[in-house]
């Protein structure tokens, strides 16, 4: 059986579904809502990217070969290792810090226009500052996210980890690319950082001692060969 087969068999017994982006309703509005957010397109974030949310991968639209879905599937069972391991609710907070804290500023960018622009609330008094409210918008920017920047970076060095799998070679050119531009947000602003995190993971799968940082990769490992007793 195909590593990329094992590895399915060994997700699903862990709870993980999958579905495709274009069958996915939540998938398309959330690449709807992406025409207002700056760095990812729609498009790309639809045709190129997978995702995940919760125990559901979204695979990207693209055609994608069994050994590129066994990369990406062991990437984002990371993420669930985590994300279970922590708890969900944890997890995607300290995912999406800082911008999680603009979501306050959504229901007064609905209600503040609304109230300010209706007559016949005008004529009750209204309380300007209430516009201050707004200010947890400052958050949305591409500030630099620490907690998305630690778990991708444990997502990468799996995704270095399956390369050398599969005896390919990698370009971390693309790699650096992803922490430091607009594909997660800008969620790290330093190159410099980011080449020498990777470097180090890097060295660490190639003298087999990632195990030791990253015990998953034990259990990725043993599923990649088949030898879990998922059913
Ligand atoms: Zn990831």
């Amino acid at each position: 059986m195909s590593s990329y087969t094992n590895l399915v068999r060994w997700a699903k017994s862990k709870g993980v579904r999958f579905i495709r982006k274009r069958d996915s309703l939540l998938m398309r509005v959330i690449s709807a809502l992406l025409y207002l957010v700056p760095g990812i397109s729609p498009t790309i974030f639809m045709d190129r990217f997978t995702s995940q949310i919760g125990s559901t991968v979204y695979w990207a639209n693209r055609y994608l070969s069994t050994q590129q879905k066994a990369r990406i599937l062991s990437h984002e069972m990371m993420h669930h290792h985590d994300s279970q391991r922590m708890g969900f609710l944890k997890f995607g907070f300290i995912y999406a810090f800082p911008q999680i804290l603009a979501l306050p500023a959504i229901p007064a960018l609905i209600i503040l226009p609304i109230w300010y622009g209706s007559s016949f609330l005008r004529e009750v008094e209204f309380n300007h500052t209430w516009w201050l409210w707004l200010l947890w918008l400052v958050f949305a920017a591409p500030w630099p996210s620490p907690g998305r920047t630690w778990a991708e970076l444990r997502g990468y060095t799996v995704t270095l980890w399956t390369y050398k799998k599969q005896g390919l070679p990698v370009r971390y050119d693309r790699i650096i690319k992803n922490f430091t531009g607009g594909s997660y947000y800008w969620m790290s602003w330093s190159t410099k950082n980011m080449e020498k995190k990777l470097e180090e993971s890097r060295r660490r799968v190639l003298d087999g001692t990632i195990a030791n940082h990253i015990p998953y990769i034990n259990e990725l490992n043993d599923a990649w060969e088949g030898k879990t007793d998922a059913e």
